[in-house]
């Protein structure tokens, strides 16, 4: 990646003193040379003869193979989680199943450190991130859908809710185990058995997360996950014997998906991509504000389908904060995923540093200004620079399309209804962000934005008990919460 721009004289210069390196132990991660499909409580070879190996996006280095299912080996793996459903699961008693989620729960607990280093590895996210956002999350999801497990008649009194049968559930690689949790603790809670398919960049936690699974006794053939590229989930999602779909990815792949099982009686929900507006009005705490957006945008390599990547600033504070914002930007350090000192990891793939570097030169020759912190980016691996572009009009490619990384584009605004009208002036729907100190506008603004979440003086807070899910072409269907119980229930009234 080429050098970048000086920071203009306004900016104050950032501490110039450096950080030790702080590298988080990668031995507690014991990786096999290759690694087959999960079906019925095994790892097997695949039937297909095919597998694909799986790198560090940090040192380009492959970490492991792993199998490429091909159309038997999908059909084994239904074939084998219908027999579990048909023979037993959905009638153990509630609690039993409670218990399940509870045990894998814990035990994520107990491995942490391991699935940590493993997820910061295979994804190139920081190990700060995955130590203290995406494992503790994993592990709150199972425990939050453990505490459902023996309450459904209480989640929805009157009515009489059964599980559907098998569920295919296709997951990204921004969130690897997080997006897992979110997908198969809702679906166990409900009685439903599972076929997994990982994205293909990151399948490890996925394949580890099979041994959680021996380990919590959970009956073979409950959970089975088949490894491959795009052709293996587009096999699942056409597969007769799966009765749902769940799907987080691109919105193209949603509307293939939504295409293909229209008619079939599928049930689908869809989790797509985002273009968030993280609003900034001028009453709000600024420093509090500036944290919110390198939140926002830079969490995760702004590889986040929420990420608040349009950034709309009221104009009486617009020089205030860019000035701000790019001195803290300064401060960002981008490098090893492994080490704890790292705010901004590795892209995942060679694809999608392409893709951002394709959408970055689009903003450069529509005419925005762009500014990048001087930063050394490791000569191996796939890194990109934190970025901001001003000078950016609605129409640009940068303000209307997701580019899944960390680049931030700011707009301004006026009044309250000119943010309202650019905010919602995207064909998404995922979040949004309002930061003011006005309690009143807070709920004004909420009842008006066109977003499944919308956070208020903060960005990017999880809970499994908050349910989340867009509009438009961010998808439907709710996960988390109780919400997200409905996904896996069909209701006998
Ligand atoms: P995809 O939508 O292709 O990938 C998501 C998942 O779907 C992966 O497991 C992928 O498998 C699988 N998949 C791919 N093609 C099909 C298909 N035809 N039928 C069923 N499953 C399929 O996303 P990309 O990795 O291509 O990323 C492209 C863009 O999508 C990103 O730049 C970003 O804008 C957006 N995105 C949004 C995400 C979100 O959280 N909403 C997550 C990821 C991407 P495999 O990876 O093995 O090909």
């Amino acid at each position: 990646m080429a050098q970048v721009e000086k920071r203009p004289s306004s900016v104050p210069t950032p501490f110039e003193w450096e950080y030790a390196p702080a590298p988080e132990a990668r031995d507690i991660v014991r990786l096999e040379e290759r690694y087959g499909l999960f079906i019925g409580g095994e790892l097997v070879d695949p039937l297909s003869g095919r597998w694909l190996a799986t790198e560090s996006p940090a040192t380009e280095e492959p970490l492991a193979e792993i199998a490429v299912a091909g159309p038997e080996d999908v059909d084994l793996a239904v074939a084998t989680a219908r027999a579990a459903f048909e023979n037993g699961w959905p009638e153990i008693s509630p609690s039993e199943r409670a218990k399940y989620l509870y045990r894998i729960a814990r035990i994520l607990q107990e491995r942490a450190r391991e699935f940590a280093v493993l997820e910061s590895l295979d994804s190139g996210k920081p190990i700060r991130e995955s130590r203290d956002v995406d494992v503790p999350l994993a592990a709150a999801h199972f425990f939050y859908y453990a505490g459902w497990a023996d309450k459904l008649e209480y989640a929805f009194p009157n009515r009489r809710a059964r599980p559907i049968g098998v569920a295919g559930q296709i997951i990204p690689w921004n969130f690897p185990l997080l997006m897992l949790a979110w997908k198969i603790a809702p679906a166990l809670a409900c009685g439903n058995t599972i076929v997994l398919k990982p994205a293909h960049t990151t399948p490890l936690s996925a394949l580890f997360f099979c041994d959680v699974l021996r380990q919590a006794d959970v009956p073979p053939g409950v959970v089975n996950v088949v490894t491959g590229d795009g052709r293996t989930g587009a096999t699942l999602v056409r597969h007769d014997g799966v009765d749902k779909i769940a799907f987080t990815g691109s919105t193209e792949v949603g509307k293939d998906i939504q295409r293909a099982i229209a008619g079939t009686g599928k049930r689908l929900t869809l989790e797509l991509g985002g273009k968030a507006a993280n609003i900034v009005f001028d009453d709000a705490p600024l420093d509090q504000a500036i944290e919110g957006i390198i939140n926002g945008i830079y969490f995760n390599q702004g590889e986040v389908c929420c990420a608040g990547s349009r950034l709309l600033v009221q104009e009486s504070i617009y020089e205030q904060l860019i000035a701000k914002l790019k001195n803290r930007m300064s401060t960002l350090r981008v490098g090893d995923p492994l080490d704890k000192n790292t705010d901004i990891g590795a892209i995942n793939s060679r694809e999608q540093l392409d893709r951002i570097s394709e959408l970055v030169e689009s903003g450069k020759e529509e005419g925005a200004e762009i500014f990048q912190p001087p930063c050394h980016l490791p000569e191996r691996g796939y890194w990109f620079p934190p970025t901001v572009f001003t000078s950016v009009a609605q129409s640009y490619r940068i303000a209307q399309e997701e580019i899944f990384g960390p680049v931030l584009s700011v707009l301004t605004f006026r009044t309250p209804e000119e943010a309202i009208e650019k905010a919602n002036n995207t064909a998404y729907g995922l979040s949004a962000g309002v930061w003011t100190e006005k309690g009143s506008r807070i709920l004004w603004m909420v009842q008006h934005l066109r977003a499944g979440v919308v956070w208020a003086n903060t960005f990017n807070r999880f809970d499994p008990s908050s349910p989340f899910g867009g509009y438009k072409e961010s998808g439907f269907g709710r996960e988390g919460g109780r919400h997200g119980l409905e996904a896996y229930l069909r209701f006998d009234e």
